[in-house]
């Protein structure tokens, strides 16, 4: 459990692009793989739609795994990718991946985004790979991963601790990421595709620490922390 050691054993975090576990929660995971938890981002799309202009998907899809594996190093993290097509998520199949991962690796904390978030303030629609990665996680893990008659495979039945929802209008947890800001700007820079404008990331090189501190200083800022990453928490286990 999370409360009794301060850190998590194990984590499981599962975005949908091969930045957004970064973007969302680096510095957490980074602190955590610091502190010796076993960290795996799950990246459920292979970012083949992730630029502005027409690009031939095979090539980007390829670039975007290789800045994604970099990523993962620079926190501490294992990559695992799923390879669906961006905006062509197979949601069953998602929630069969997501259960089997949980099943295999028993995280006590699994990272998702909130899907409940679809418009954010008054010019942003959360994407949609998003909220279909959300919404899967929460079936697979609050439901579906302790009941052995959904998906039946090899592994156990196993119910994963607890949910940390990241993008949340509610959160109510904060993760000082003050030591961990420069592995997160790190593994941010290795998105090279992503660096300029028209992208989820819309940072140049030169402005991307900038960023990160800014971002980390608002979102603290709630929570009582110089610099944070916030989150809203699901205990599905006492
Ligand atoms: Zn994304």
């Amino acid at each position: 459990m999370v409360e009794s050691g301060g850190f998590p054993r194990c984590v499981l975090a599962v975005f949908a692009h091969p930045d957004d576990a970064e973007l969302a929660c680096g510095g957490a995971l980074a602190g955590w793989a610091a502190a010796g938890a076993s960290v795996t981002i799950v990246c459920v799309c292979r970012g083949d739609k992730g630029a502005a202009e027409r690009v031939e998907p095979g090539a980007l899809a390829a670039l975007r795994e290789a800045e994604g594996r970099a990523a993962a190093a620079q926190l501490g993290a294992e990559w695992h990718a799923l390879g669906m097509p961006d905006g062509e998520i197979a949601v069953d199949r998602l929630r069969a991946e997501v259960v089997a991962l949980v099943r295999r690796r028993r995280p006590d904390v699994v990272v998702a985004p909130d899907p409940t978030v679809v418009i954010v303030g008054s010019s942003h629609v959360n994407h949609r790979d998003h909220r279909e990665v959300g919404w899967a996680v929460l079936d697979a893990v609050g439901a579906e991963a302790a009941n052995p008659n959904y998906h039946p495979g090899d592994d156990p039945a196993f119910q994963a601790a607890e949910l940390w929802l990241c993008a949340s209008s509610s959160p109510d947890r904060w993760v000082d990421i003050g030591v961990a800001v420069d592995a997160k700007v790190a593994a941010l820079r290795c998105h090279a595709t992503q660096l300029g404008g028209g992208s989820e990331l819309g940072a140049a090189d030169p402005f991307l620490r900038e960023l990160v501190v800014g971002r980390a200083a608002a979102e603290g800022r709630a929570g009582g922390v110089r610099f944070g990453e916030a989150f809203r928490r699901i205990v599905l286990v006492d």
